[in-house]
């Protein structure tokens, strides 16, 4: 297979990440590729059998052109600043220019130590792997930004964990693996003229549009802002918590990045949270927007460097750029409640309706992915799959009908407005339940429940009758469900 690598991050970023090797598996096996990502990417995996994938893709034979590196950086982590932190587990091959032009770095994940591991042992078991795999892929299907995932591959080794696992390397392509906590790491140890590398870097990348801009600088935090409200907004109306939003799992690219402990809601709840580690709720589901807040003001401190260093005047309207995040979030998260319920423009009834929705979503504990495709089938003039939700009529009832007059502000015939609807409102999630499923059965050996899911997440708009337990929420009786980071 011919990778033809480009990678700028080597050649012009010298000091910004140290060589790095991986370390080679003893029997690499290929669980899975990604054949549509590999066509987008502009390689040719036709008639490459998968023993050669399990080596490219494991770490066993580098492709021709790699520049195996690993990537400094820092982050806040619960709130506490860790000065050195960097890819532990992880290797960027090269970046590759796809066929339209668009950027990628393809990164192994697992796939030994590193100058950053620490006291970690750079390794990845199977389960969080397959995790990453199928979440990032059901986020691509949903078109939330996020990075993606190329292949998985079973090592042969076992790895250490709480008890020992499978260990496996994830091939991660992502537009970058620049976080925020890059920023960080050189704003702490180098300062102004560093950061100013970072970002003219950074800005070349991923926003060419703002080279000319009068400070740069404050425009890559303006545009990483408005990325980064655009994305919790994505992550709230699909359900989402991520689990670990520290600053080293923000990337400025606007892709979520680092799936470690994150889940999807079945019933909604503000406070649910799912990680083992987040015991204080930081990062529970309704704090996302207040925590990309604070993330966002942590980016604009690393920032103040290269920003003063223009023009120091600059540094108010940076201050006010974070001050605005709440107001900016807000829109973005409107716009996108809106499209969930169906309406098109905005209103200044929106606010009551939307508030009022959540609050009742909570009271009566309703599973949130099934919501909104029942108000579509409403609209259908089907009430069955509402009356499974809420088996008592009288519940919701004056919500719904609030939402049904908001309907007729705008001309849209019902039957075109549901499927608008269920364009936007994913019917098919990675249920908690079945991810730990597929993740017990992979583990033993037993990939087709895994595929399967695979096949489900990646479709999750069009009903299909043959999925129709895919649908369904974890039994009630099934308990509070826990996520932990072991990756
Ligand atoms: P995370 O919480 O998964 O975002 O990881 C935080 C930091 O810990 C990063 O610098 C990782 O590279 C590092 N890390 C996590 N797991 C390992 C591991 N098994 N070996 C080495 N470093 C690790
Ligand atoms: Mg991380």
């Amino acid at each position: 297979m011919k990778f033809v690598f480009d990678n700028s991050f080597h050649d012009g970023m010298e000091g910004f990440y140290a060589p790095a090797e991986a370390a080679k598996p003893s029997a690499p096996k290929l669980l899975v590729f990604n054949h549509a990502l590999a066509e987008r990417l502009g390689l040719d995996a036709d008639g490459v059998d998968t023993e050669q994938l399990a080596r490219l893709f494991s770490g066993q034979a580098l492709p021709d052109g790699a520049d195996p590196l690993a990537l400094a950086y820092a982050g806040h982590q619960f709130g506490h600043f860790s000065p050195q932190l960097g890819d532990g587990r992880a290797l960027l091959l090269g970046e590759i220019v796809a066929p339209d032009g668009a950027r990628f770095d393809v990164q192994l994940k697992g796939s030994g130590p590193t100058a950053f591991s620490r006291n970690g042992d750079g390794r990845a078991a199977i389960g969080p792997v397959l995790r990453e795999f199928l979440i990032s892929e059901a986020m691509a299907a949903m078109g939330v930004p996020t990075t993606r995932a190329l292949a998985a591959v079973a090592t042969g080794d076992r790895v250490q964990r709480e008890r020992t696992h499978p260990g496996a390397v994830l091939t991660r392509v992502a537009s970058s693996h620049i976080r925020v906590g890059t920023f960080q790491f050189f704003a702490a140890h180098f300062g102004a003229d560093h950061v100013t590398q970072l970002s003219d870097y950074s800005i070349r990348r991923h926003f060419p549009d703002l080279v000319d801009a009068p400070n740069p600088h404050l425009a890559l935090l303006d545009r990483v802002t408005g990325l980064q409200c655009e994305l919790v907004a994505h992550w709230l109306g699909v359900g989402f918590v991520h689990g670990v939003v520290n600053t080293d799992n923000v990337a400025i690219s606007g892709e979520t990045i680092d799936y470690g402990p994150c889940a999807f809601m079945d019933r909604f709840a503000a406070e649910m949270v799912f990680s083992s580690i987040d015991t204080n709720g930081r990062y529970a589901y309704g704090r996302q927007p207040t925590i990309m807040h604070w993330n966002m003001a942590r980016f604009a401190e690393a920032l103040l460097p290269a920003i003063h260093a223009v023009d120091p005047a600059d540094v108010d309207r940076a201050k006010d750029l974070v001050a605005e995040i709440p107001e900016r979030f807000r829109r973005a998260w409107f716009d996108r409640v809106r499209a969930k319920l169906g309406l098109t423009q905005a209103d200044d009834a929106d606010a009551e309706l939307i508030d009022s929705l959540f609050a009742e979503l909570e009271q009566h504990a309703v599973d949130f992915t099934s919501f909104f495709r029942a108000l579509a089938q409403l609209l259908r003039g089907d009430g069955a799959m509402m009356q499974g939700l809420l088996p008592n009529a009288e519940t919701m009832a004056p919500w719904i009908s609030h939402w049904w007059g908001q309907l007729e502000r705008e001309a849209i015939a019902p039957l075109e407005r549901a499927d608008t609807m269920d364009a936007v409102n994913p019917l098919y999630i990675p249920r908690n339940h079945r991810v730990e499923m597929v993740l017990e059965a992979a583990e033993g050996g037993d990939m087709a429940p895994w595929l399967e899911l695979l096949d489900v997440v990646r479709n999750p708009y069009a009903t299909r009758a043959e999925w129709a337990a895919y649908a369904q929420p974890a039994p009630k009786d099934s308990g509070p469900y826990t996520t932990f980071c072991g990756t």
